[in-house]
Order: C-alpha cells, then structure tokens, then sequence
C-alpha cells in the first residue's frame, strides 16, 4: 500500500457539488485533493449532459430562490473571470393550468426576493410566443434574467479553475470508509490512500452505494431521459431569443430552446425507476421516446415530424422530500455528507460549495433542512 501526502481535505466526487466544494476549499486556503472513479461530469454522474436550467422561483421557498440568486453571480462571475461563456440568458417562463396556487405563490417569493419576473396571461402568451401551444395554460410569468448552464462543461471549468489555484485532481475509486469515530485516509481500489484532516463525499447517486446502511435507503436515484429533437432547417422560432427555458409542473414536463444547435430539449421531471448508475442502460425507452414526442407536437405544433437528434439517460439522486443532504457522518465526525440534489440541485453548486467549506471550517450556522436527521426512508417529494 502507498500512502500519498496528507491534505487538508479530500473531496470524493467530482460533480457540481464536490467541484465546487473543491474550489471554494481552496480559495480559503486548504490543502486539496478532489477524487474521481470516472472524470468530472463524467457520461454517468448526474451533472453530466449539455445542459441545466438555473431559475429563481421555489413556490414559497425562499431557501433555494436566494441559493440561486447567490449561485448565478458566482458562475457569472467564474465565466467572466476564466474568458468561457457557459451561461445563456434564455429567460425561463413558468407556466400554470387551472391551478395557479404555485405561480402566485412563486411570484410572492420573487417579490420579496427582488427577482425580476414579467407576470402573463395566456393572450399575453399566445401573442409573444406563437410557436408554442399554451392548451390547459391559463397563465404565466418570465423570469428574464435566469436561464441555461452548460452543465458538463460548466462542470469541467470549476474543476480546472481549482486544480490552477492548487487543488490536486486524481481519478481514484474510493472504497466505503471504516473507521469508528475518526477517519485518517481514505483508500482506493488500486490500495492507494490518500490521508486528509477532512473527508466530503460528494457522491451524488452513488452515496447509498458507499454508505449502504446509512443512505442506501435515503438516497433514491431514479432514472431520467432527456430528448433532444431537430428544428425545422432556416427555423429560429424554437432558439434564443424567439424561445425561452419553459416549465409547466403540472405536465412534469420542461424544456429548453435549441442552443448551440443540438435541437430543442424536452425533458420528463416525473421520477422514472430506481437504478444504479454505474451499470443502468444509456438508452432510452421506445415507450418514454414515443410518450415524449407526442407530447411535442401538442406543446410545438411545427414540430410534429422533427426527428430525435440526441437523447441522455442519466439519473436523479433524490432524498425524500428533495431537499439537499449536507452534514456531518453520524459516527465519523471529520467525515461529511453531501448530495442529494434531486433533480435540481445542479444551480445551487456554487452556494452549495460555499456552505460545505464554512461548515467545514466551522464558519456559518448549520440550515436544518440540508441535515441527515431530517431524511427519510420514504419519498414524499415537496421541493420542485
Ligand atoms: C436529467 C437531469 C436533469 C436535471 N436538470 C436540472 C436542471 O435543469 N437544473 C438543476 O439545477 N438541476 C438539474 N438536475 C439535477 C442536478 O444535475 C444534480 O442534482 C447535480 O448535478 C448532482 O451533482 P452531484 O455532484 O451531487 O452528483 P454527480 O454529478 O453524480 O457527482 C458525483 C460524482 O461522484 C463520483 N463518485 C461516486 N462514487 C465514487 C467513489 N466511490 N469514488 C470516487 N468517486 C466517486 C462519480 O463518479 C461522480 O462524478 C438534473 C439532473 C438530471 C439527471
């Protein structure tokens, strides 16, 4: 066995929240090692893929609304700062049916939030944007200032930005931890260790397979496709600025415009079954493949012969209700907890690495809601 230097921390994963774990760590002056079985972003983490929405609106919660507004100036500001634009101001339009509780209670939050959003009925709708049909849609709102990251390689940027500050980035698989209270190394499959004062494991969908009695039963991967189809040639009706990211959560189903020409992303948010994400197959079902291009031409009438040009598999890591898992390990107390992003966690890496690092540094006060206590062996979704 051969043991590497000691660091300050070890951040396992590689993901949007141990990359920025890694990267806030590290500006606060640690010593840094960020591990990874497969890569960054790699094809079968759950921040792969060419795209993420980022949004203000939550209902009614403020938690996550000013997560993401902290979150959206910090990638700002690491695009500005690194030259790569990997933020598309597409605006995202919320859109509700015949209950619009949400939308009310979403545009309260913003208000108080000082998010900016332009509230429309459906005239206001059917006129600005008349490729879409708004069926069922009694009204919306657009918050134009949100949009679209470039996940994978948004991903790959943070990371890079870390490793230039001095974060030491390896490819290792990291074994489940043993030891009774405090954890000295910890040790990959190839008999390396690599010995840190701290441990986060920022395992996304793979955390109930590394800590099978503690999350096996907390962690609820579930499998998710998204599609991409091709626009009509010379059409700009379905790219920016003509089309914004949309979300009608009563249809659990949203969508992005077509950017960098990949074809319009339409994604299902409706919890597919559980699965392992080292082993699940990449390719979707005919059945989900047939559902969702049905449900295109009722939304984009113009769209009804356009091809599938590129479709993922990849898979949600819920928690019971999908708020996140950020906390200390119950028996290992140098060894912390982070995951659980739950379909919508992908914004949040920036607040979310920033938290980590304090609460690692014992800087800033513990939010209830992100604790281990608080998550369940039964799945009652309430954070969309
Ligand atoms: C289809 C889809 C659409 C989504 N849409 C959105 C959206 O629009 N907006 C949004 O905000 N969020 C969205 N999300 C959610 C978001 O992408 C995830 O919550 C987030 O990316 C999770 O990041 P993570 O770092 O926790 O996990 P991951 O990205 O999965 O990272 C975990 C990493 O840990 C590594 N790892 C695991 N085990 C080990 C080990 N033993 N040793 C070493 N390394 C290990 C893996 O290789 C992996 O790289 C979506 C997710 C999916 C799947």
């Amino acid at each position: 066995m051969t043991a590497s230097k000691t660091f300050d921390v070890a951040v396992i994963g590689a993901g949007v929240f141990g990359a920025w774990s890694a990267w806030h760590l590290v500006r606060l002056g640690q010593r840094v090692v960020l591990l990874d079985a497969y890569g960054p972003a790699n094809a079968r983490a759950s921040s792969a893929g060419e795209s993420r929405i980022i949004r203000m609106g939550y209902g009614t919660d403020e938690l996550y609304t000013r997560s993401s507004q902290r979150s959206l100036g910090q990638w700002k500001s690491l695009f500005q700062a690194t030259g790569q634009q990997l933020f598309h101001e597409t605006g995202v339009l919320w859109l509700a049916g015949a209950d619009d509780s949400r939308l009310r209670q979403t545009m309260a939050t913003l208000k108080r939030c000082d998010v900016t959003f332009e509230a429309m009925e459906r005239a206001d709708l059917e006129r600005r944007y008349a490729q879409v049909s708004f069926e069922r849609v009694t009204r919306g709102f657009l918050e134009p200032h949100s949009g679209v990251l470039l996940a994978r390689r948004a991903v790959a940027l943070v990371v890079e930005d870390a490793a230039r500050m001095g974060v030491e980035f390896r490819i290792a698989k990291i074994e489940t931890p043993t030891a009774s209270s405090h954890l000295a190394a910890v040790k990959c499959s190839n008999g390396e260790t690599f010995a840190a004062g701290q441990f986060v494991f920022a395992c996304g969908p793979w955390l109930g397979k590394v800590f099978p009695d503690l999350l096996g039963p907390r962690i609820f991967p579930s499998r998710q496709e998204v599609y991409f189809f091709g626009v009509p040639p010379g059409d700009i009706r379905f790219a920016p600025p003509a089309l914004p990211t949309w979300l009608f959560q009563e249809d659990e189903y949203y969508g992005m415009p077509d950017i960098e020409s990949r074809g319009l992303k339409i994604a299902m948010d409706h919890h597919g079954e559980r699965v392992d994400p080292d082993t699940q197959t990449r390719i979707v079902s005919g059945e989900n493949a047939r559902a969702v291009s049905e449900y295109v031409v009722t939304r984009f009438p113009a769209l009804r012969n356009a091809p599938i040009v590129e479709t993922r598999v990849c898979q949600y890591e819920n928690t019971s209700n999908g708020d996140f898992l950020i906390d200390r390990h119950p028996q290992m107390e140098n060894v912390w907890l982070a995951g659980g992003g739950s379909g919508h966690g992908f914004k949040h890496g920036p607040a979310v690495g920033e938290y980590i690092a304090d609460r690692l540094l014992n800087k800033g006060t513990a939010e209830a809601r992100y604790s281990l206590r608080t998550k369940e062996t039964v799945q009652h979704r309430t954070v969309f």
